[in-house]
């Protein structure tokens, strides 16, 4: 039997295996060096081997690793005290173990608090094209992409999809059925599209004419990503929304999601209405209060605006050194692309082949979400990978990466 025979195919990695990490850097066991430019799709924000966060979670390890919501957790009370702080609006935390978890929490406590308002026909979601809200059978269908729907059984109803640029008049889609509307400041997977903070604050004041929750997927765009600790506060206010999920970065590594709710809304969530085993265990609140105080620290934030601002500048360069290749760059902060006109699959191959792992995304983009602790040297670097493969692309008609 050849390894990966006894796993599930839902992978095709490739034949790098990664064993270690320092910064921005992977290693093979060859002692290979890697720049890494996906950070584990935007999760290793602090990037590989931080030595706070391992102290944080290596102290946890030796007190105490599991409890189950049973029993109280102080760490879930420190970490959500942070959030809400932080966050302004915000008023209670559920902790999970993933985005899709996280997603589903912010979804039924939408749903379960029209219902105790006594609107119990107030159950539909709306959601947009290139959505993704995760793989479970509620985010599926809620992210609406028939390719993830495929054999998976009849649809779920209560979901309304609505074409991306539907967002623009979403006052013509609302009604009095209409429980919430879910989508990614940023969209993520979709093509890292960004949601202009204008239209943030319009569809934010829709939503409160219809009485129609607001819920934002920040799974992807949160935890520092753009700059902001999370994405919709570069709207200062102007555009919080009532329920937020969150998760990738903001465990840094450890699994770590959680679904944020103004305090009116969160408190229809009583015992019985949901539960999770892991969710919020000590290891994770360990590793997810480390994350949040780094993060916040003084210069942290500022740092990831200043180097995504000449990551930008140097990416937009490319663009126009390689017309034929590059079509448009995307993204906001280091959640950032470029939309190609070769196959970014076959491009992203060719520059692992080079040295530098980033992603793709739908609409023919190539996904890049660094550590937030990249220099202008890491960019740098980057850029040039990305140039010789661009070379390549131009030269070969028949480019496979
Ligand atoms: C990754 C992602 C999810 C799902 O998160 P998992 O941890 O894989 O369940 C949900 N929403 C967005 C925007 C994501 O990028």
């Amino acid at each position: 039997m050849a390894q990966g025979d006894h796993l599930y195919d839902c992978y095709a990695p490739p034949a790098q295996e990664f064993v270690r990490g320092e910064g921005a850097y992977l290693f093979t066991e060859d002692g290979d060096k890697y720049l890494d430019f996906i950070a584990g799709i935007a999760v290793s924000g602090l990037g590989h081997g931080n030595e706070t966060l391992i102290n944080a979670v290596k102290d946890q390890a030796d007190k105490l690793w599991h409890l189950s919501n049973m029993f109280r957790i102080q760490g879930q009370y420190e970490l959500a005290d942070r959030y809400c702080d932080a966050l302004g609006w915000a008023g209670k935390v559920f902790f999970t173990n993933s985005g899709a978890e996280a997603v589903e929490c912010a979804m039924k406590t939408a749903r379960r608090y029209h219902y105790d308002q006594g609107d119990t026909e107030r159950y539909e979601i709306i959601t947009f094209t290139g959505a993704f809200h995760g793989r479970t059978f509620g985010t599926i269908n809620a992210g609406g992409n028939p390719k993830y729907l495929k054999g998976f059984g009849p649809a779920i109803p209560g979901f309304t999809h609505l074409d991306f640029s539907e967002l623009e008049n979403l006052e013509n889609h609302l009604s009095d059925k209409t429980a919430a509307v879910l989508f990614e400041p940023v969209q993520g997977e979709g093509g890292l599209r960004p949601v202009p903070i204008d239209l943030l604050k319009k569809v934010r004041q829709q939503c409160s004419d219809n009485g129609t929750l607001l819920i934002y997927d920040e799974v992807q765009c949160g935890a520092g990503r753009t700059g902001k600790l999370f994405a919709h506060q570069w709207a200062d206010g102007g555009a919080d929304p009532d329920i937020m999920a969150s998760a990738k970065g903001i465990g840094g590594g450890f699994p770590l999601g959680a679904c944020i709710a103004r305090e009116e809304i969160a408190s229809v969530m009583v015992p019985g209405t949901h539960g999770s085993t892991y969710g919020g265990n000590p290891m994770a609140m360990a590793a997810g209060k480390a994350v949040f105080d780094i993060m916040t620290e003084d210069g942290f934030l500022e740092n990831v605006v200043k180097t995504s601002n000449f990551l930008k500048q140097q990416f937009e360069s490319l663009k126009d050194e390689f017309p034929d290749v590059v079509d448009e760059i995307r993204g906001k902060g280091l959640l950032i692309g470029m939309r190609l006109k070769k196959p970014a699959l076959a491009v992203r191959k060719n520059a692992l082949s080079k040295g530098l792992l980033a992603g793709s995304a739908g609409d023919n983009v190539l996904r890049m979400a660094p550590p937030l602790i990249i220099n202008e040297d890491h960019v740098r670097e980057a850029v040039g990978i990305l140039r010789a493969c661009f070379k390549d692309a131009q030269s070969l008609d028949d480019f496979k990466g």
